[in-house]
């Protein structure tokens, strides 16, 4: 006994550890919600943070894993704290990181049916159930996989199996392939159509209107160019929304568009394909049943933890032509079109649990968790552009359509390049005081401030505080400047 293998896997040690650890959660959980007992961000510079890392192993080696647990605690950032603005993840709600613990221990691989089989099954029931309320008929069907990055290049891997001339899956690619997307797209659009060898001619970038969405308008010509340089477009790529300002690209139409000439249509909805599961803003979604694929986040926001992300044919079939490859080790045979071997579908071989943590969400509080939780956010959004406006001093970049908001401080007789330092400054002091938790953008050349409010429990008062924050800092900034 006492062996550090037998220290590591006792069943009483992991339970004493276990109960002091949900204890600390809990604590954060209750400073965090008090806000200034916890400040957003406890910032610090990534050469402060490494040195502190390394001095902890030198004199904490052996010591308890809850000093451990309440450093990490001290030293990240509070998405839990409501006055967290900032990237676009959810707070996640307590119950559905417990599922995620339960996911760690288990550890099952989830490749093939026997390696999980609840996980499978449930993350079959949580995929339908999201297709269902995207729009799609019964023969929906798709997979989680890590993330929306990994599921939009799985779903155009999969229109490229469908699309492309010849079958690139088993001789390479001659034809110069491409798809057409929005200026405003997600990066990793472009990043996937780079993987794919389609290099930068490979993605063709549709001009954004005034309000950031995709020129559907100017899709035909776009694609007749493309054409009459020698591209064959396989794929449109529509945006809900855009992650920078939150736009949402007319769906309708860019489906339409893709029927018309058999192209593709994929729609990113890795922020906003959520809404599907608001009766009072699904209507941004109109035409996302057109699509022949959809990715969507849980982690954004649907409560859970990173990361968990559907991907959703439309026709079910679609997902077993993305990777054919052999691996007899794993499944029998290579074509059967057998749901319960998920690795068949998704990029990931080893890969979590991630269905669970969404299904224990809709188990114990049913989709009205996601209803309220949605309307929540989405009226902090629209609350924050109304206050922001209100405010001597703010503009918007664009009326939000979402709870992503972009905004800036724009004082009298500054512009240009002093505008856009003046409103880095004022986002680099409010980081490094850490109070709040708010991220910048750049659009057309101008710095945005922006805003993502995740956290429903945020309120008018923390809107408020935050905009006379900035304030503050403005002032401080533009009086030291000695700018009028
Ligand atoms: C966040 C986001 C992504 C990336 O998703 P990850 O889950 O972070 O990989 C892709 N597209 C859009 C529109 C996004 O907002």
């Amino acid at each position: 006994m006492n062996t550090l293998i037998d220290q590591a896997y006792g069943p009483e040690a992991f339970r004493r550890n276990g109960h002091e650890l949900i204890d600390l959660l809990a604590e954060h959980l209750t400073a965090v919600q008090a806000r200034e007992g916890a400040p957003a961000i406890p910032f610090a510079s990534p050469e402060e943070e490494y040195a502190f890392w390394q001095k902890d192993y030198q004199e904490n080696k052996g010591g308890s894993p809850s000093e451990l647990f309440q450093a990490v605690l001290d030293r990240s950032v509070r998405v839990q704290n409501p006055r967290y603005m900032g990237h676009q993840i959810s707070p996640a709600a307590p119950l559905a990181a417990l599922a995620s613990l339960v996911d760690g221990l288990l550890n099952n691989g989830m490749g093939v049916y026997e390696m999980g089989a609840a996980g499978t099954a449930i993350e079959r029931l949580v995929v339908k159930m999201v297709a269902g309320k995207m729009g799609f008929g019964e023969a929906a069907d798709g997979v989680m996989t890590s993330g929306g990055t990994l599921a939009n290049l799985t779903a155009l891997l999969a229109a490229r199996s469908v699309k492309a001339p010849a079958s690139v899956w088993r001789q390479g690619h001659q034809d110069k392939l491409a798809l057409l997307v929005s200026e405003e797209a997600h990066y990793c659009v472009d990043r996937a159509v780079r993987i794919m060898g389609w290099g930068e001619g490979g993605i063709i970038k549709v001009p954004a209107d005034d309000q950031y969405r995709m020129r559907v308008d100017l899709l035909e010509a776009s694609w007749q160019q493309a054409r009459a340089e020698g591209k064959t477009v396989i794929a449109v790529v529509g945006s809900a929304c855009s992650t920078s300002t939150g736009s949402f690209d007319d769906l309708a139409a860019a489906g339409q568009f893709c029927e018309q000439h058999g192209l593709w249509f994929h729609v990113d909805g890795a922020h906003g394909g959520a809404l599907c599961f608001s009766e009072q803003h699904r209507s941004l979604l109109a035409g996302i049943e057109r699509a022949d694929s959809v990715a969507m986040d849980f982690h954004k926001m649907l409560l859970t933890p990173a990361v968990a992300t559907a991907l959703i044919f439309r026709n079910g079939q679609d997902s077993f032509r993305t990777f054919s490859q052999k691996a007899q080790y794993l499944w029998e045979r290579e074509t059967d079109e057998e749901w319960h071997n998920l690795a068949k579908r998704t990029f990931e071989c080893t890969k979590l649990m991630m269905g669970l943590k969404a299904y224990t969400l809709l188990r114990t509080y049913g989709p009205e968790l996601w209803e309220q939780y949605l309307e929540k956010v989405m009226n902090l959004g629209r609350q924050f552009a109304v206050l922001a406006l209100e405010t001597e001093g703010f503009e918007l970049a664009v009326e939000p359509q979402c709870n992503i908001v972009c905004f800036r401080y724009h004082p009298d007789g500054v512009e240009g390049e002093a505008l856009n330092a003046f409103n880095e400054a004022i986002r680099q002091a409010l980081l490094e005081e850490g109070r709040f938790y708010i991220v910048k953008t750049n659009l057309r050349g101008a710095t945005y401030l922006r805003v993502t409010l995740s956290n429903p429990l945020a309120t008018e008062a923390d809107i408020r505080e935050l905009l006379s924050s900035i304030t503050a800092k403005a002032l401080a900034i533009h009086g030291f400047s000695g700018a009028e």
